[in-house]
Formats: structure tokens, C-alpha cells, sequence
């Protein structure tokens, strides 16, 4: 097979076709970390033909995360979750390049890993390490896109950088009410994961229109959603510094 033969169904999509499939190919998108949203993010990024995938995500599974981290099985019990991460991505795509570490992203590892990256998915629970990766992405001008959940809500922001309003625009620190763990249904968490890969392969093609300057806002207990118009933050600390 040859890679070309996986993408005939969505080269049909009005607008998207070889070019923005070969734009795909020639991306590496780098996702922080791999669980209730950047697992099903980064399986969709798979089977889209994105061609290469850098994880990093700390730790090794336990049970009450399969509620949720669908690229884990229950063999995998008590072992590193972005080997694991990365062995069924293997699997599913064989065209894939994946590169993962068992580290999150940190003060010291980010400019490296945003380096190779062209675009950056922020799937992490903690503002600590979303508004790092923001502020490197911007600082890199690279695509960057936000994803994050709790409970029946969820939000992604997709930011062009020097372009449009960022994370940064809007989160000056880290709330102090945010607690590592949140309620999550790995239903809602996997839907807010797929906006941000469609919004994220949109771009990274040009592909129709990157909901860019709004915060898309998911309500799952009465199945609304709503795009919140964003203003740029002419003295964002992350993004002021780019010309646009
Ligand atoms: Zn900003």
C-alpha cells in the first residue's frame, strides 16, 4: 500500500483534496499529554496521515484512567502509557513516525520539543504547563491549539500566532481554584479532543476556516455549543512580541 491509498476518502471533502493531504504529510505535531484528550486527538491525527507525532506524557497506567485513555488496554496495567500510546498509533498507521518520552512538558524540555513540531496540541489538565507550551509556541510561531475539559464542559482555543488571541491573552497565571484531578466521562473528553484535531488540521492545511480570535465552548448536559469572540492582549506577555 502505498500512503497515498489511506486518504481517497477525505481528499473528497470539498476544498481539502492532494494538496492539503500532502501538507498533512509533510507536518509533525507534537501533543502534551496522551490521555482522556490527547489520546483520542492524536489517534485522529493518525488516521488523518499527519506524518509524524511527538508524545509526551509522564507516568504508567492505572485502572481509572481506561475510562477514558482509549489508546491504553488493560494488558498495559502498570506500564508506561506513551509506550503504550505510541505502540497503538504504530499499529494503526504504519506510514506513522512517532517519537515519545515519558516526561510532561517542562521548562526544560519544551523549546526542544516545539522546535521539531509544526504545530502544538495542549492537551495537559494542569494551566502550569498549557500557558508553557502557549508561551513557547508563540515565541516559535507556531500553530498552537488548546484543548481541555471538565465534567460536561469543554473549550479549544486554536491560536495563528502573531495572528490571533492566545492562551496567554486570556490566562495571565494559573488559577489557583484548578485542581489536578476533575470529574471526566471519556465521551466529552474525546469530543473536545476531536474539534481540536479538526481545528488543528485546518491549520495545518489552510483547509476551510480555523475557528481563530474565538474560543469554541462545548456544553454536553444540553448539547450547546458557542464560539466566544477573543480580543488580542496587546501586552500578552506570550504574544505581543510577534509582528503579525
Ligand atoms: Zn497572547
Amino acid at each position: 500500500m502505498k500512503y497515498e491509498d489511506y486518504y481517497t476518502w477525505q481528499e473528497d471533502v470539498p476544498g481539502f483534496g492532494s494538496e492539503a493531504q500532502e501538507k498533512l504529510r509533510n507536518s509533525t505535531a507534537l501533543v502534551s499529554r496522551v490521555g482522556g484528550l490527547g489520546g483520542p486527538l492524536a489517534l485522529s491525527l493518525a488516521a488523518a496521515g499527519v506524518g509524524r507525532i511527538i508524545l509526551a506524557h509522564g507516568g504508567e497506567l492505572r485502572p481509572d484512567d481506561l475510562n477514558r485513555q482509549i489508546l491504553m488496554t488493560h494488558e498495559g496495567l502498570g506500564s508506561a502509557r506513551h509506550v503504550q500510546a505510541a505502540e497503538t498509533l504504530r499499529r494503526f498507521n504504519r506510514d506513522l513516525e512517532i517519537e515519545s518520552m515519558g516526561q510532561n512538558v517542562s521548562e526544560e524540555n519544551i523549546a526542544g520539543l516545539v522546535e521539531r513540531a509544526d504545530i502544538v496540541f495542549s492537551c495537559a489538565p494542569l494551566f502550569e504547563e498549557r500557558l508553557l507550551m502557549n508561551r513557547e509556541a508563540m515565541s516559535q510561531g507556531k500553530f498552537f491549539v488548546d484543548g481541555a475539559m471538565c465534567s460536561m464542559e469543554g473549550h479549544v482555543l486554536a491560536v495563528d500566532p502573531g495572528k490571533s488571541a492566545c492562551l496567554g491573552c486570556l490566562v495571565k497565571a494559573p488559577p489557583a481554584y484548578w485542581k489536578r484531578r476533575f470529574p471526566v466521562i471519556g465521551a466529552v473528553s474525546a469530543m473536545i479532543a476531536q474539534i481540536a484535531a479538526l481545528e488543528g488540521i485546518k491549520l495545518l492545511t489552510r483547509f476551510s476556516e480555523p475557528a481563530v480570535d474565538r474560543m469554541i465552548h462545548v456544553d454536553a448536559q444540553w448539547m450547546r455549543m458557542k464560539k466566544v469572540r477573543l480580543v488580542r492582549d496587546k501586552d500578552c506577555h506570550h504574544c505581543s512580541g510577534i509582528k503579525s
